[in-house]
């Protein structure tokens, strides 16, 4: 018979570090999807308009599920966060993304955890997952499921853990124990909400994605608004931000799960590191990570931002092209193999990097 200590214990032998149960409930809170999204905050993503419906509810996803698995993998580790990186030339890419693709691996291990459970529960059984990239309220039914309570910055929190943790639901038409939904430890704190360098949150809880680094750098596929270009700062590809000065980040693990080690060339890169790279050789830096969601060239057009962000000799260095008044270095990057840099949507953001030497 399958139970709910079966399934965790399960999910944690297939590499998860921490599983909870919710019930396939439709919670108040699932309800306020269509609020925020008639605000505007979803900006440009409009897939979520498309599916607030089924976000909803998980049973309009998978109609017999009974029972929501959540599973959560940490993956911070020990190298500086970016409110430790003091050189505007360190190119800042968000914690996540620097080891393995977590869509991937979570998704195969949560695939793995359905076969098992298939196999134990016999015919008749039925389940969906996903990882961040299908109609499901996660970041609510793991709450539900105890993994950790929603931060005052939007994120998962746990008590004892802390946030840098990935997260993964499988829904099925199987009853399974619940645990207790997890109670909210915030108290008075704000320091994420005061810390975000974009004024990002409207209020306490809610965000207003449109203003957030991650999504300007990572969601938006075309020209990035020019009036939030320099919030962007040093930012390539997310931001940590309200994470690094949550301080249940104090006690956060350091990850053991080898995919999430950084690799040397995002961890260690420079705006100039980057920009130097051809596109196939960005395309090969980024294989494999969450960052191949920006592509080559959302991320040529992320450094071009954040080079015009970096100062005047920065940019006079790197980007291409005259600009009257100033030398134009030497060492500047041709445009052989990096059609990326002359597409026109990048090509627009390296112009307005350009202006911002004058
Ligand atoms: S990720 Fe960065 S920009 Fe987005 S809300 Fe957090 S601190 Fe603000
Ligand atoms: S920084 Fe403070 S308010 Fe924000 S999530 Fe952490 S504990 Fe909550």
């Amino acid at each position: 018979m399958l139970t709910s200590p079966l399934v965790k214990e399960r999910a944690v032998a297939l590499g998860f570090d921490l599983c909870g149960i919710a019930p396939a409930g439709d919670f108040e809170e699932l309800a306020r999807l269509p609020q925020w999204l008639a605000r505007g905050c979803g900006g440009r993503m409009t897939y979520l308009n498309r599916t607030a419906r089924i976000r909803a509810d998980v049973r309009r996803w998978l109609p017999p599920a009974l029972s929501v698995v959540a599973v959560a993998s940490f993956y911070d580790t020990d190298r500086p966060h970016h409110i430790e990186m003091g050189d505007p030339a360190r190119a800042r890419i968000a914690r996540y993304a620097w080891g393995d693709d977590y869509h991937d691996l979570l998704g195969l291990r949560l695939g793995r955890l359905a076969q098992w459970m298939r196999d134990a529960a016999g015919p008749g059984f039925d389940a969906r997952w996903c990882v961040d990239d299908g109609p499901v309220q996660e970041k609510i039914y793991a709450s539900r499921a105890g993994l950790g309570w929603i931060g005052k910055h939007t994120c998962v929190v746990n008590a004892g853990r802390g946030s840098w943790m990935l997260l993964g639901v499988l829904a099925c038409n199987i009853q399974l124990e619940p645990d207790g939904p997890a109670v909210d430890q915030c108290g008075n704190c704000r320091l994420c909400v005061d810390a975000c360098p974009a004024g990002a949150f409207v209020e306490p809880y809610v965000l207003d994605a449109r203003r957030c680094l991650s999504y300007l750098t990572i969601e938006i596929r075309g020209s990035m608004p020019a009036a939030q270009r320099p919030d962007v700062g040093a930012h390539v590809f997310g931001c940590d931000i309200c994470q690094d000065v949550c301080p249940y980040n104090a006690v956060a693990p350091v990850a053991r799960d080898a995919c999430w080690q950084p690799r040397a060339s995002l961890t260690d890169a420079t705006l100039e590191s980057l920009w130097a790279m051809d596109d196939a050789c960005l395309a090969g830096a980024i294989e494999g990570t969450a960052l191949r969601r920006a592509g080559v060239r959302g991320l040529r057009r992320n450094l071009a931002v954040a080079i015009g962000n970096a100062g005047p000799s920065l940019a006079s260095a790197l980007l291409p092209g005259e600009v009257p008044g100033t030398i134009q270095a030497p060492g500047t990057y041709s445009s052989a193999g990096r059609a990326s840099q002359d597409d026109p949507m990048v090509a627009e953001h390296v112009t307005w990097a350009r202006s911002r030497q004058r």
